[in-house]
């Protein structure tokens, strides 16, 4: 039996928005067991919460958002992932945004901040999202399969029509170790167009070549932590859509997913096995 964890003491980090530009500090907090992951806003009257969880996913326009009651929290998946790479079923996270700070476009410095913190296992079982038979969804030619496994793994497929990325595959066991070797490190991949849009719309305000891989038509604008960065960082991504299900026991098969397709899945295991 796995029993329940939270963090061992208050961590905290302060560093810039990447849609707004501006400071965002986020101190996290040990919490009880069955809280789950809270962000609580800070910044409104109030200090309204917001439960990380499947149901309360409302946009997957580039990030996942998630909303409750009208307050929102959006680009919260690289925050979910790390807390997903390290196992912690129960944190507060106290933040004065809407946003989490970008970091440097991966969540390798969320992770090494609650190694900082420590892990703390509480009294109480575990509610893992053990998939018991197949599960599928489905966008044209984009799927997730969820297949149990006794494990947590995860095999991406991403294709891309770009020459200087094209196809490129991944498959890890999502343990700490790996998580965070192979998959925390890798960062977020935009294309220059789509970054000069973005800025045009008021969004993105934060995105440096500090935070964000850019490319264009020529090549890569900085260079590459590793050849495949971008399916390691799509593993990122799904790792941390998936933990609004719930900490989960599964081999996920997936193409060309995004937090569309990732979030469906959620929502869908969430709705099966949840408790
Ligand atoms: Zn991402």
């Amino acid at each position: 039996m796995a029993f329940q964890t939270t963090i061992a003491a208050p961590v905290s980090y302060t560093g810039v928005g990447l849609h707004s530009g501006k400071d965002v500090t986020m101190k996290l907090q040990p919490a009880e067991a069955d809280t789950g992951i809270v962000f609580t806003r800070v910044d409104l009257p109030g200090q309204p919460q917001v439960e990380a969880k499947a149901e309360n996913v409302t946009s997957t326009l580039r990030a996942t958002t998630i909303e409750d009651n009208g307050i929102k929290m959006f680009t919260i998946e690289h925050v979910m992932s790390a807390l997903h790479g390290a196992g912690i079923d129960n944190v507060e996270i106290c933040i004065n945004a809407e946003e989490p700070p970008v970091a440097d476009g991966s969540s390798r410095e969320f992770f090494q901040l609650l190694q900082k913190a420590g892990i703390r296992q509480l009294d109480r079982e575990r509610q893992e999202i053990v998939i018991d038979q197949l599960y599928r969804v489905d966008d044209g030619d984009k799927f997730v399969l969820a297949l149990p496994y006794d494990g947590f793994r995860v095999s991406f497929t991403s294709i891309n029509p770009h020459p200087l990325i094209g196809i490129q595959y991944g498959d890890y066991e999502i343990t700490e170790e790996n998580y965070l070797k192979e998959i925390a490190p890798a960062r977020t991949i935009a294309y220059e167009k789509e970054v000069e849009a973005l800025h045009k719309m008021g969004l993105g305000l934060g995105g440096t070549l500090e935070n964000v891989i850019v490319y264009n038509d020529e090549g890569w604008m900085n260079p590459l932590i590793y050849p495949d960065e971008l399916v390691r960082h799509k593993i990122l991504d799904l790792v941390g859509d998936l933990r609004l299900a719930g900490i989960v026991k599964g081999h996920f098969v997936a193409v060309k997913s995004g937090h569309a397709l990732n979030t469906t899945m959620s929502k869908l295991l969430k709705a099966k096995l949840g408790k």
